[in-house]
């Protein structure tokens, strides 16, 4: 029979985990697949880890990795990919955000063929509207920026067909912009509409300053756009200023050259200043991610791996 295996990431979510568990392990009873559930504990600091286990204790389909410390979302979930020995591995959210009950629907279409099956949100319930307008403005801007067109309200939650985790296996970047990598291994994909419900217990794990962050590293890790950045900017204020020389020019040769305009060379000097930093901020933020690439240090660190009994 096919294997499926589910990969949970789960940082400091032993409040919700249980009932996670019981609604995942109701959907995996009606499948006609031999099942695993993976639960990867990102270091977390509150009793996940004994939650884990205790699951495994009950469930003889569950494993359960735990890394020797956090080392965030993206790579919680590469380290259980990597654990992955399957026809399928689905990528699921331990705070019921992402409903279970989809995956029967994720396996039909895998079964039709395809190799990346994601789940789409048509609405986010329990966000605020200004997370919703940032998310979108960050999935247009996104858009328009990286040649691998990355699908719009798409989190994690998707199936992943063996070959295409094998390729997945091949990207071994320390930024790892997961939704952007499951994307750019191409084969054939296919979008699944779902309504996100609002976490079910414990708190999101993100802040604004966090976002922004997640957001530049999705945009830098898939486009250097923004380091053409600076040419643009330089190209039009050379434009612009060859202009003003002009008129400064003829100004001084018709009506003589009496000393002023030290507000508008303020205002030309501060301006370039600023653009030149900005600049300057843009080239850093690729050479310290080129930096932390060179480094080739491992993605992650696993502290105790039980591989399910089942
Ligand atoms: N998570 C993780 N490591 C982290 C942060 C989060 O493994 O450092 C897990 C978390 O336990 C959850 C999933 O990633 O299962 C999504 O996290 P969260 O719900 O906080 O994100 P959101 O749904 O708000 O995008
Ligand atoms: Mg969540």
């Amino acid at each position: 029979m096919p294997k499926l295996t589910v990969v949970v990431p789960a940082y400091n979510e032993s409040e919700g985990l249980r009932e996670f568990h019981a609604r995942l392990a109701a959907v995996l009873d009606r499948l006609d697949l031999d099942t695993e559930v993976l639960y990867v504990d990102d270091g977390s600091r509150d009793d996940t880890w004994a939650v884990m286990c205790a699951l495994r204790d009950a469930d003889a389909r569950v494993s359960t990795l735990r890394l020797s410390r956090n080392f965030g979302k993206e790579l919680a979930l590469t380290a259980g990919l990597d654990h992955v020995d399957a026809d399928a591995a689905v990528v699921i959210d331990a705070d019921l955000q992402d409903p279970p009950e989809l995956i029967p629907t994720f396996v039909r279409h895998w079964r039709e063929g395809y190799d990346v099956v994601y789940g789409t949100r048509a609405s986010r319930a329990g966000e605020t509207g200004f997370k919703k307008m940032t998310a979108s403005g960050f999935y247009r801007v996104m858009e328009r920026l990286s040649s691998t067109p990355i699908p719009r309200d798409t989190g994690d939650f998707r199936l992943i067909s063996r070959r295409a985790l094998a390729a997945l296996g091949q990207v071994r970047e320390r930024q790892r912009f997961m939704k952007g990598l499951f994307t750019w291994v191409g084969f054939r994909q296919v979008a699944v509409v779902y309504h996100r419900d609002p976490r079910h217990a414990g708190e999101t794990k993100w802040n604004y300053w966090k976002l922004w962050n997640f957001a530049i590293d999705g945009i830098t890790s898939f486009s250097s756009a923004p380091l053409k950045l600076a040419t643009y900017i330089g190209l039009a204020a050379s434009l612009v200023a060859f202009g003003f020389a002009l008129w400064v020019l003829g100004k001084a040769l018709l009506f003589g050259d009496p000393v002023r305009g030290y507000p508008s060379l303020m205002v030309v000097v501060l301006f370039l200043g600023g653009l030149q930093l900005m600049a300057l901020g843009v080239i850093g933020e690729y050479l310290g991610r080129l930096y932390v690439e060179s480094k080739q240090r491992p993605l992650y660190l696993v502290d105790e791996y039980h591989p399910s009994v089942g």
